[in-house]
């Protein structure tokens, strides 16, 4: 039986659509993602996300060759490397991206996250330099070479602050949401400027699977925990990511094709 989910997809601020399930590779190691993600595409994920961090951008591409499908068939999101912080280093590791990935685009580029990650949650929120970094991207997305450009882990303040002389809207900010962590703010914050707010590590990464009130939920509905949790994400508005080796979790992690009722959707925010 088709999987409806996979057919959903979201609109963004330039009018281009995002599926709204994808497929996370973080931790896959390069020698596993081409065969994690054929196996994605198998199951009948249409959505990648890799970044330049992860080393598996060849991997991503190569699941994708070896699918057998077009390239537009597939929705890729790479990323800017927390750590580069200059126009210069953001514009030679996008030629970088697509040049080790083998791809003629990216359909959605982020930046990875407004701090280097050993300086994650400091104080200092390198604002001009995400400016910067920002206008590579821009360029970048003027010139094809990324379809969509956006954020991630951006705080309402940094959305403000790259806003202030952004000519193109971020149109994602990816960030951490699972059921016992939803920044309800930033998510009304992305949606108030037009950014599509998507869920990294949706399955609170590995995290939800210990909680007996998400079992109790999840039982009510005859549902897995990791069910309960994509669906959560996913009837917040957001995009979501999980990840999975496994293809038989793959495929349970799109089973989602029920309801949370909206007292259970409330319960759930505020966990
Ligand atoms: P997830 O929240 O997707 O959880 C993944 C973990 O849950 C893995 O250990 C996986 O193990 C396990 N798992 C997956 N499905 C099931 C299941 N049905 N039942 C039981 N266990 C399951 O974690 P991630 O942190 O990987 O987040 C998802 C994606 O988001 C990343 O892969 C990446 O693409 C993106 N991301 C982006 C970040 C950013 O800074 N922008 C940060 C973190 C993630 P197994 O593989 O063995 O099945």
């Amino acid at each position: 039986m088709v999987n409806r989910i996979f057919e959903k997809a979201l609109t963004l601020a330039n009018g281009r659509r995002i599926p709204q399930l994808g497929f996370g590779t973080y931790c896959i190691p390069e020698e596993q993602t081409a065969e994690a993600v054929n196996a994605a595409i198998e199951t009948g994920y249409r959505h990648i996300d890799t970044a330049q961090a992860y080393g598996n951008e060849h991997g991503a591409a190569e699941g994708l060759r070896r699918s057998g499908l077009k390239r537009e068939e597939i929705f890729v999101t790479s990323k800017v490397m927390a750590e580069y912080k200059s126009y210069g280093q953001a514009v030679d590791s996008i030629r970088e991206s697509l040049r080790v990935s083998g791809l003629e685009y990216f359909d959605l580029m982020l930046i990875h996250c407004p701090q280097p990650w050993d300086e994650y949650g400091s104080e200092y929120r390198y604002p001009e330099e995400n400016r910067a970094v920002w206008k590579a991207l821009e360029e970048a997305y003027e010139a094809g070479k990324v379809r969509a450009i956006g954020i991630s882990n951006f705080s309402v303040w940094d959305i403000d602050s790259l806003l202030q002389t952004a000519k193109v809207v971020p149109m994602v900010n990816q960030f951490a949401c699972f059921a016992g962590y939803t920044d309800l703010e930033l998510i009304k914050k992305c949606f108030d400027c037009g950014i599509l707010p998507e869920a990294h590590s949706p399955l609170g990464h590995g995290d939800v699977f210990g909680n007996g009130r998400l079992k109790e939920i999840a039982d009510r509905y005859g549902v897995t925990v990791a069910q309960l949790c994509v669906r959560y994400t996913l009837q917040l508005g957001m995009i979501s990511i999980p990840k999975s080796l496994r293809r038989e979790r793959m495929a349970e992690n799109a089973d989602v094709d029920f309801v949370i009722s909206e007292e259970d959707m409330d319960l759930l925010k505020r966990m």
